[in-house]
Order: structure tokens, then sequence, then C-alpha cells
């Protein structure tokens, strides 16, 4: 089996530039003194059709508000694309890939793929939707935008920001003579872009902090397994892009090495096609696929897909 890049360059850096854009919004949040947001900080949260969904089932929003143009948006383009928005768009994603990736090189573990059926994400959807209808808001609080956020703001953010005073302090304490003054002038720099405006402390950073914790790691039992098996955004991307005309299909050149199927980051290369529910455009099956092996006698012959719990094979 060929083991190389497994994901496409372009992919890397949409990514990455997506989840910097997603921070730097974040730090235009933060409240400096001033009662006016001059960032389009709800910028994500337009685009994110759970949000418009759980305001909507709340009563406040009708179905024709602005909050549904751009959740309407990304909706039509996963009906065309597929789950695009999980692969190459969520801050959250990335974040799983990239802490996930890190969690896995520190503790030599290997990556794999969950084994759970592939109805586990749109029953969750379907509980929390229900949850929201008896008045219990649950749709909104594990939206994987609303996740992330409250964890950077709850945890996160205060942890930087003790850390990075704490470190200019000490820089200031230092006296030395280039170090002090840089230190200073880093500071001012820092401060009204990064640091918060007090001290923040909040109640439930602990419970954030660990919450979030857990959902990274589930990396370890399986890659992007929250996307998998959890998300609820995730959960109603897959059953929208279940119309995307976008199917990931082996080729007939292939060589039956299961290389697409161990790149795969959410099991959806496992069948042939791929599940569009569960299928997140990555590209990696594609990267990773081995050239096809010489002909002879049973060169290029496909194996049957394996069964997978919860549904038949190969079907998607
Ligand atoms: S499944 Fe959820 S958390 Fe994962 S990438 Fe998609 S929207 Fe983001
Ligand atoms: S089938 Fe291919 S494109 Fe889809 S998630 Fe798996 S590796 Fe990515």
């Amino acid at each position: 089996m060929r083991r190389g890049r497994q994901t496409p360059p372009a992919r890397r850096w949409v990514q990455g530039g997506l989840l910097l854009g997603f921070l730097l919004l974040f730090a235009r949040t933060a409240y400096r003194g001033r009662d006016v947001l001059d960032w389009p900080v709800h910028l994500v949260f337009r685009l994110d059709p759970l949000a418009a969904l759980a305001q909507w089932l709340a009563g406040g929003a009708s179905i024709l508000t602005a909050a549904w143009l751009g959740a309407g948006l990304l909706l039509l383009l996963t009906a065309g694309l597929g789950r695009f928005f999980c692969g190459w768009a969520c801050p959250l994603g990335t974040t799983l890939d990239l802490l996930g990736g890190g969690l896995r090189r520190l503790l030599g573990s290997k990556k794999r793929q969950a084994s759970l059926p592939a109805w586990t994400a749109p029953a969750v959807l379907a509980a929390l939707t229900s949850a929201t209808l008896l008045g219990l808001p649950l749709l909104g609080l594990l939206d994987p935008l609303s996740v992330l956020l409250r964890t950077l703001t709850l945890s996160l953010h205060p942890l930087f920001d003790a850390a990075a005073k704490g470190v200019f302090a000490g820089l200031d304490r230092s006296h030395l003579p280039i170090v002090a003054p840089a230190g200073e002038a880093l500071y001012e720099f820092v401060k009204p872009r990064l640091l918060a405006f007090g001290k923040p402390a909040f109640l439930l950073s602990g419970l954030t902090g660990l919450a979030f914790a857990g959902v990274v790691a589930l990396e370890l039992r399986a890659t992007r397994f929250w996307c998998a098996h959890l998300c609820p955004l995730g959960a109603l991307l897959g059953l929208v892009s279940r119309f995307s005309p976008l199917r990931r299909r082996r080729s007939l050149a292939c060589g039956a090495c299961s290389a697409c199927e161990a790149a795969c980051p959410t099991g959806a290369a496992l069948d042939d096609p791929a599940d569009a529910s569960l299928c997140v455009q990555c590209g990696a099956c594609a990267q990773s696929a081995a050239p096809r092996p010489p002909a002879g006698p049973g060169g290029g012959a496909r194996r049957p897909l394996p069964s997978r719990p919860g549904r038949s094979d190969g079907r998607c």
C-alpha cells in the first residue's frame, strides 16, 4: 500500500486560511471598551443551517429572514457539491484534523476509522431537534460552531490571555536593556488585538475545556469520530448531500489496494460509490490511490467490499 501525502495541498491551505479567518473574527468579538462591532463577527454563524434551524424552532426567526439566507446558500451548495463544508471549511473540523493528528503523533497511535453504524449522527440530530421542540435548546448548544466558540471564549482565550500577560510581566520585570523595551513594544501591539480588556474568568471554563478535550480525544478512537457519528450539523449536511451528484467512485483501474479506505477520515470510502452522507469531499482517497497493478491473472480485479455494521455492502 502506498503511503504518502493523504490530502491535497490546496485543501490544507484553504482549511488553514479559513481557520485563521475564524480566529481573527473571534478576536474581534472581544470587548475593548467600545459597544460597536465593526467587523462581521457573525459571518460564520450566518452560514450555519443548524443555528438557523435552532433559532426557528425556538420561535425566534421566520423561515424567510436573513438568518436563512446564508444557511440556505450552504444547503444549496451542499446539495450540489456534498459535504465540502466539513472537509474544507468548518473550523472545528480543521481543529480536529490538527489536534487529532498531533495527539496521534504524540502518543504513537495509529489512524483508525470508527465502526459505528452510519445512523448515529442522524439519530443525534433527531434527538436534539426533539429536545429543542420540547423547550430544551440542545440543538444550538451542540452546534459545532457554538462548541468551538464557547471553548475559545470560556477556556482557551482566558488561558492564552493569562499566559501572555504573565510572559509580558516577566519581560518587564527583567529590566534587561533590549528585552524589556522590546517586550513593552510587543505588549502595546498585542494588547488591543489579542488580549482581553479585563481579566477574563468564567465559572464554566473547566467544564467547557473538558468537554472539548473529550471531543478531541475521540480522534484516538477514530479520525473525525465527532464528525462522522455525533455532529448534528454534519448529520444535517449529510442528509442534504445525499442529493449531490458528486460521488467518489473507484475507477475501473482500481488495484484493490485499500489505500483509499485507509486514507478516508470518515470511513465513507469503504463503500463504492462512497457514502455521500459521510464523504466530506476531502480528496484523500484520490490522493492516496495506488498505481494500477500490472495486468496478469487476477490483476486489477476488485475485491469485494467489507461489510460494515448497520449497512449492507455497497449501499450508498
Ligand atoms: S461534521 Fe460538524 S464539526 Fe465536523 S466538519 Fe462537519 S460541521 Fe464541522
Ligand atoms: S470518500 Fe474520499 S473524499 Fe470522501 S471522505 Fe473519504 S477520503 Fe475524503
